[in-house]
């Protein structure tokens, strides 16, 4: 089996990354770049421009360079807003139809455009590697939906990739900070400020699995809007010196409307030269207190200077960094939590370097880091247990994501044997049930470990045992699922009904199945371990749940006419017993009665069996409720006898 690479596919920024030896890393690209902007130029003869390269012309060539692709990933037209279509390159999308970027005569989507950066990725993992990299681990934002999800895999195949997993970002970076192998129920918030998005995820590890408790965030917020309010800084000091930049004063403070309005080559020059200095200073104040911002020969006569201190980036900025507070305390609120309660909160994208970022995360948080970092009072585990979480920035924001995709990848191709796999149910678990119909106790898509059961009993007098024959998939009938096994519980004998089973099916971190029953009565029970219940190929998921879909009318038509098969067998062998216990009381013209309505329904048992095989079972719960009907003043009279019968017994009548 080929390696599988692990990618963080961002939206300002991606990565693919590998493990070597037991060491997680980032490939690096020919130029030695770890990061690559998710950027693509479309020049309209040659082959499309990915990264660096793409980004360097994103200013010159605004209407053919596509970024933050995945803001519109697998989104329909209709529920994006229209300050989000708000990007320098022609973006459409209407009603319930995807979204297309229309440049020179192609129309792209936006998994077409993903594909390219994946496309890159592949190339830079291949020159790595000297070898062909076919199968890939993916990240997507927690709170992608299924079809954001497709797209992301989508893209990934088109890329030509096997696309093996879609893992959620904060997961991904949570295993990449090693968090796995703390104490079990560890809980952890995972800060992710990016370029252009910024989520705050809580997590909790529950017997080695993470699991998403809650999300929030601002996909429409991140780095770029602090590069902005540099650029404003500065374009204002810049503005009176420079004629054509006064027109972006006023016209508007959005840069991209801007830049798609404007055709002016000058403007867009200028404006991209401005753009690229301000976030180099902003990256330059995460380590030093002061840059100098040097735009020499802006205009052929001017040429600009200024010095930006850290005080003052951090006072330009800080209203921005305090929108993401609002999507801290309601994570916290969804998750049920206090920040007390959290272990750890991690940090994620590029922008949590910036240390403004991190004093304010601390200080919302109560992280015990802060208050040692800035020198108040070291007060160490103590302050650490009674305050609150711990602030983990042991590793490279912008590379966790990517690192936790290649260390799932590792997991998957059979590496890190003690981490756990992180996983759900691909298709329904359940047992076969009286009739042959399909009973789902864990259905698909569930997060694994699960536990769940369900009591069951017997439908035949003097049954001696019980055999729990179970499967997998999304069919009614049993025989259209696939078969995991079969075992047989045994139980004293009983009258139909009467006997209780508990079956439990409990599927372990590593997606083993262990199947439980019970007999309630005795304890007695018997647990046996099936197959993987998640280690299904993809192809045949797909192929199990596209049949239960093709086959939905004729598989519920089927389950309804068992159901009224299963109900008739029982009416008409209760009615013969009582017919028999009274047959002399019984009044010969209701007993025609009762005859006749019997043999409805074994009409319609005879008569449509053989044609269609399930039969309609509109007709036979016809036939079914007519026996129920014929039969209540029977039940009445059964009852009527055996109330006497018992009132004699206690003395209480003659
Ligand atoms: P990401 O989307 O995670 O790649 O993050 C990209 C964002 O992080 C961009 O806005 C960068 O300007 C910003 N960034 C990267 N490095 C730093 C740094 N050292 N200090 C402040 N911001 C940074």
């Amino acid at each position: 089996m080929s390696r599988i690479v692990g990618i963080d596919l961002g939206t300002t920024n991606s990565a693919v990354a590998t493990v070597d030896s037991g060491i997680p890393f980032v490939i690096a690209d020919a130029e030695g770049n770890r990061l690559t902007p998710s950027v693509v130029h479309f020049p309209e003869k040659e082959e499309p421009v990915v990264g660096h390269k793409a980004n360097r012309v994103r200013l010159i060539k605004p209407q053919e360079t596509v970024y933050s692709a995945k803001r519109f990933m697998g989104r329909r037209g209709a529920d994006i807003p229209r300050e989000e279509m708000l990007v320098t390159y022609p973006v459409r999308g209407e009603g319930g139809g995807p979204v297309t970027i229309d440049i020179h005569d192609r129309s792209l989507t936006p998994e077409d455009v993903s594909a390219e950066v994946l496309k890159k990725l592949k190339r830079d993992a291949e020159n790595y590697f000297g070898e062909p990299v076919t199968r890939a681990v993916i990240t997507v934002p927690a709170y992608f939906n299924d079809a954001q999800r497709n797209a992301t895999k989508a893209a990934g195949e088109l890329a030509g990739f096997t696309v093996e997993r879609i893992v959620n970002e904060p997961t991904a970076a949570a295993l990449a900070y090693g968090l796995d192998k703390l104490k079990e129920k560890t809980k952890i918030a995972v800060y992710d400020l990016g370029g252009g998005t910024f989520d705050l995820s809580i997590l909790e590890l529950h017997n080695g699995v993470f699991q998403v408790l809650a999300t929030h965030g601002n996909t429409r917020l991140g780095g770029d809007d602090l590069d902005k309010s540099i650029v404003d800084f500065l374009i204002e000091k810049i503005a009176p010196n420079v004629e054509s930049l006064n027109g972006y004063m006023v016209a508007s403070r959005e840069i991209d409307s801007v830049i798609k309005q404007t055709n002016d080559a000058t403007v867009l020059a200028l404006l991209s030269r401005i753009r690229e200095a301000a976030e180099h200073a902003k990256i330059k104040l995460s380590s030093e207190n002061e840059v100098e911002i040097a735009l020499p020969f802006l205009t052929p006569e001017f040429s600009f200077s200024c010095k930006l201190t850290r005080a003052e980036l951090e006072n330009l900025t800080r209203e921005i960094i305090l929108r993401t507070r609002p999507h801290c305390l309601r994570s916290l609120s969804d998750a049920k939590l206090e920040a007390k309660d959290l272990d750890q909160v991690i940090l994620v994208g590029g922008q949590t370097r910036m240390p403004l970022v991190r004093q304010l995360v601390s200080e919302w948080f109560g992280c015990a880091e802060f208050t040692e970092t800035r020198g108040e009072v070291r007060l160490g585990e103590e302050y650490h247990k009674a305050k609150g979480p711990q602030l983990n920035t042991s590793q490279n924001p912008d590379e966790a994501v990517a690192l936790g995709a290649a260390i799932q990848a590792e997991i998957l191709s059979g590496g890190f044997k003690h981490l756990l796999l992180l996983d759900i149910t691909p298709l329904s678990l359940g047992i076969e049930t009286f009739g042959g119909l399909m009973n789902v106790i864990i259905p698909r898509n569930t997060t694994i470990p699960v536990k769940a059961g369900e009591m069951f009993t017997t439908a035949v007098d003097n049954q001696k045992s019980m055999l729990i024959h179970v499967l997998q998939g999304e069919r009614e009938r049993a025989k259209d699922n696939w078969s995991l096994g079969r075992f047989e519980l045994e139980f004293e004998p009983a009258p139909k009904g009467v006997p209780r089973v508990g079956v439990q099916f409990e599927i372990d971190a590593n997606g083993i199945l262990h199947a439980l029953a019970r007999d309630i009565k005795t304890g007695t029970q018997k647990i046996v371990q099936m197959k993987s219940a998640v280690d299904v190929d993809d192809a045949d998921v797909q192929k199990m749940v596209e049949e239960s879909v093709e086959h939905a009318f004729d598989d519920l038509r089927a389950r309804q006419w068992i159901e009224e098969k299963i109900k008739a067998g029982g009416n008409i062998s209760a009615t013969r017993k009582t017919m028999a216990e009274f047959a002399s009381e019984l009044d010969p013209e209701y007993k025609t009665q009762l005859e006749a309505a019997i043999e409805a329904v074994e009409k319609v048992l005879e008569a449509e069996e053989p044609k269609t095989k399930t039969g309609d079972p509109r007709k036979l719960k016809e036939a079914n409720a007519n026996l129920d009907e014929v039969t209540k003043p029977l039940a009445d009279f059964a009852m009527d006898k055996a109330m006497e019968a018992l009132l004699r017994k206690r003395g209480m009548i003659e």
